[in-house]
């Protein structure tokens, strides 16, 4: 018997409802919560709350729970370390999964020249350090980024960042010489062309535009760009973006920074989306589902780059010994088929979700990769009016009925499972999305 989400308490039930209030006195209110979920524990796709209700989880905590929550592999893997070191500060010594999960992930990472690892704690982190990497390498102030991106929101990658006005007022100054341009959202082309009889016009713009007049090309250190942008709303940009992108880099020395936190480590159906695009960026920021929830970033990069000074940066928690392990089970799990189910599943899930695009006029776009897929909805699919309220609408009603979703961009809704989903659960995941989105809009 296939299991199904079980609510036995109207949401939040009566704990939920206790420790909710608990978390208003006590805990920064400037946390965004959707819905009323206080998770007790977790297995697989499912999550239990404290009051005994039973969610499917298509969140993965973000597209953190890249193994499924608590994969006893890895909870093994984590306990085993545990007794063993728990903390040493790979700033000031040496252990053994630090340097192991280097010599790992650098040969994983596509380029064949040499590569070198710096750890830290979080997404925020990984970018931090390719922003300060960039200029030590480069000695220019200059950077460009893309808007809709989020990088993170420590004052370096917040500055990077160009998601939502909310995550930067009152905030300012931030970090000066970093200049947005607009992204590859074919589905709302920011010059109103269309793919492919545009060629791209958006990359070509940067040398014809921004380049002869505001931005001089040797001053800018890098480009940060995500392969497909993920809190901007999983967008997916045309398979020639990142190549065109990449060239004109290079033609002006520029560093190419692929912001592969929410993208990397197999949630594409690759263990890096840039390999989707045949472009072998110099910097790769990761974090997220590298280690299964276990705190780690990391930034891999062409090791004749990474060649900053003893003292030049660091961070204390940065590669913990028991988030190296859980990043070494984690991958070890990933490579003997985790990736590819990601890519067989996500296949499975576009095609589902492609189906009720028929049956739903305010399913406006279906795109993805791997198990990173989103639904863009409006009103209306000639005007492509944006349905924000819909879109909050749909992800409480799914909540309601036990299936746990998260927005992304202003009304997408993202779909981004553990990677070990099977076709079974996304049955029953597409299936409440149909029934919350009919619904909300009828
Ligand atoms: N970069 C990308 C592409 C992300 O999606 C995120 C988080 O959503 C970050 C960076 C920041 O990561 P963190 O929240 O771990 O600092």
């Amino acid at each position: 018997m296939e299991r199904l989400p079980k609510i036995r308490t109207p949401l939040p039930g009566p704990r939920a409802a206790k420790l909710i209030e608990l978390d208003k006195t006590y805990v920064s209110p400037s946390y965004t919560r959707s819905y009323p979920l206080v998770a007790e524990k977790g297995s697989g796709v499912w999550v239990e709350d404290v009051d005994g209700n039973a969610f499917l989880d298509f969140t993965a905590g973000i597209a953190v729970c890249s193994t499924g929550h608590c994969h006893p592999e890895v909870v093994e893997a984590i306990k085993s370390q545990a007794a063993k070191l728990l903390h040493m500060s790979g700033t000031d010594f040496y252990y053994t999964s630090q340097i192991v999960l280097a010599e790992k992930l650098a040969s994983l990472a596509p380029w064949n020249s040499g590569k070198r690892v710096y750890f830290g704690n979080s997404g925020a982190e990984a970018v931090e350090a390719a922003f300060k990497l960039a200029r030590w390498y480069t000695k220019r102030e200059l950077n460009l980024a893309f808007f809709g991106a989020f990088h993170g929101r420590t004052m370096g990658a917040l500055s990077l960042t160009a998601s939502k006005t909310i995550q930067k007022r009152h905030y300012n100054p931030l970090v000066p010489g970093i200049t947005h341009i607009p992204y590859a959202y074919c589905y709302r082309c920011p010059y109103n062309l269309r793919y492919p009889g545009c060629d791209v016009a958006c990359v070509q713009w940067i040398e014809d535009a921004l380049f002869r007049t505001t931005m001089p090309p040797e001053e800018i250190a890098a480009i940060f760009v995500e392969p497909i942008q993920g809190e901007g709303g999983y967008i997916v940009p045309p398979p020639e973006f990142h190549e065109r992108l990449y060239k004109t880099a290079k033609k002006y020395g520029i560093l190419y920074v692929a912001d592969e936190v929410q993208s990397g480590m197999g949630r594409t159906g690759k263990m890096f989306a840039m390999e989707h695009f045949g472009v072998e960026p110099e910097m790769m920021a990761l974090a997220k589902g590298i280690a299964s929830g276990m705190p780690l970033g990391a930034l891999v990069a062409r090791s004749d780059i990474m060649v900053w000074e003893a003292g030049s940066h660091a961070s204390t928690f940065g590669g913990n010994p028991v988030s190296c392990q859980a990043a070494m089970k984690t991958i070890d799990l990933l490579e003997k088929g985790l990736v590819k189910n990601a890519q067989i599943q996500g296949e499975y899930l576009m095609r589902g979700l492609r189906e009720l695009q028929g049956e739903h006029e305010c399913m406006g776009d279906v795109r993805g990769k791997g198990l990173m897929v989103a639904v863009e909805l409006v009103k209306d699919r000639e005007t492509k009016e944006p349905a924000c309220k819909w879109r909050n609408e749909i992800i409480t009603a799914a909540f309601k009925k036990g299936l746990l979703l998260l927005g992304c961009g202003e009304n997408s809704i993202r779909f981004c499972p553990a990677l070990m989903v099977n076709s079974h659960e996304i049955d029953t995941c597409l299936s409440i999305f149909g029934e919350a989105t009919k619904e909300v809009t009828g």
